[in-house]
């Protein structure tokens, strides 16, 4: 990347991402669609026909509000649905059922492991639109993905670097996966990136000044996608800034095969949607008990436990492994240790380097770390023992220099035998062989 010392990067997100829930977001289609056919989960709700009333569904209400919670924000008392109006293909209707003036949550901030914090601008709840897929001149429509419930999240413009905008993208997989509420598999577009870059200038910074224009980037679907394409649009827009051109204000793609970002059309402005309140859904309102209860519910999140480990001692890297969702068995296997009393370093540091001590049980894992406590690693020692072992057979020495390697082996049985297999037979090999060359 070019010299930056003259503009600085500011960086919002807009993640979507599909909510794990039996029925779709306003119709009772079945919202398991993952592996169906085309055109399979469809109804006269999620087709988009004239007449068909939408009714909210509450599991994915009480899922996005809980993913609020988790993340710190406000959850709305009152809320409600608003109709956001544009034309496409995917979107029969002619608008989209999103949440404009009331989302469920607002505002929240989350800290990450880098110690950056991440500030939220809110959380809101929405129908996906259907799938276009184009076959040469043609364009299909596939109706599956139209109406599954989608919660946004958007950032403030926050972020002044891509790698914590890449941490904060995984950390949200981390807490959807950990609470239960979705499976944010990106490959199966479960979790879909946008990405809103403009540069500045070390003033503009220091004055709190954002730029006039910003540039957003759709359809991010990996985080090594999102690094690629926001590296692009950092270059771009810096060579033009450079040049005293201004950035016009747009969408882009990026092309990976030329590694430049391509303009798509003019971001629209709120006004250009004409929001107003979906008329068929009465607003919602949810009183204290209900938002108590929610976060009653909320487990231990993956960035607590990396505070606990570290604060038990394992190295960040350990603390971070050891937190990963996915590899929540290994933490239980963890604090089975510990309770037999190997100390949490030692344990996590097998753990996470020796992968052959993740399938020992607890019981095996203690004894293997209590056999290689009692070895003797000490060099002197085993320099002692070795050279007794030694000077007791003298022809060893003699084989070993006309070329007869195992002899090596043979003083290195008489060495474990002495000390009834407790010579760590690496450290002692080396020493045997220094001593046979000597
Ligand atoms: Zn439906």
């Amino acid at each position: 990347m070019k010299n930056m010392d003259e503009y600085r990067l500011v960086l919002g997100l807009e993640i979507h991402l599909h909510l794990r829930t039996k029925t779709k977001m306003f119709c009772r289609c079945d919202a398991d669609i993952y592996e169906a056919d085309p055109n399979t989960h469809v109804c006269p709700t999620c087709l988009g026909l004239p007449g068909a009333l939408p009714v909210p569904n509450s599991e994915a209400v009480m899922k996005a509000q809980i993913l609020g919670i988790a993340f710190g924000c406000k959850i709305n008392p009152d809320s409600r649905f608003d109709r956001k109006h544009y034309s496409y293909p995917d979107l029969p209707k002619g608008y989209q059922i999103s949440q404009y003036k009331l989302p469920l949550c607002e505002g929240g901030t989350v800290k990450l492991n880098s110690g950056f914090e991440v500030v939220l601008e809110r959380i809101h709840l929405e129908e996906d639109t259907a799938k276009s897929i184009h076959e040469g001149s043609k364009t299909l429509v596939d109706f599956n993905k139209s109406g599954m419930p989608l919660v946004e999240i958007v950032t403030t413009p926050c972020f002044r670097n891509i790698e914590d905008a890449v941490e904060f993208g995984k950390r949200i997989q981390e807490v959807v996966r950990t609470l239960e509420i979705g499976d944010v598999d990106m490959e199966k577009g479960q979790l879909r990136l946008e990405a809103n870059i403009s540069l500045r200038t070390p003033e503009m910074e220091e004055r709190n000044e954002l730029p006039k224009y910003k540039v957003e980037i759709k359809n991010i679907n990996s985080f090594r996608f999102m690094e690629k394409a926001v590296r692009a649009e950092i270059e771009r827009q810096y060579s033009l800034l450079s040049k005293g051109e201004s950035v016009q204000q747009e969408n882009r793609g990026f092309n990976e095969v030329t590694g430049k970002t391509v303009s798509q059309r003019n971001k629209e402005q709120a006004e250009d949607y004409r929001y107003f309140p979906e008329p068929d859904i009465p607003p919602m309102s949810f009183d204290k008990s209900y938002i108590e209860n929610l976060k009653s519910k909320i487990p231990v999140l993956p960035h607590e436990k990396y505070q606990k480990y570290l604060e038990m001692g394992l190295a960040p890297n350990e603390a971070e492994f050891m937190s990963y969702y996915n590899n929540s068995g290994y933490a239980i296997l963890l604090s089975e240790i510990i309770s037999s009393g190997v100390s949490a370093k030692t344990a996590a540091a097998l753990i996470v380097n020796k992968p052959e001590f993740r399938e020992y049980t607890p019981k095996e894992f203690v004894a293997k770390v209590k056999e290689s406590e009692n070895k003797i690693t000490d060099k002197d020692e085993l320099m002692k023992i070795i050279s007794g072992i030694i000077q007791k057979n003298p022809t060893a020495v003699q084989d070993f220099k006309n070329g007869k390697s195992n002899s090596v082996e043979f003083i290195l049985g008489q060495v474990m035998r002495e000390t009834k297999g407790k010579a760590d037979p690496q450290t002692s090999r080396k020493i045997i062989t220094e001593v046979f060359q000597a």
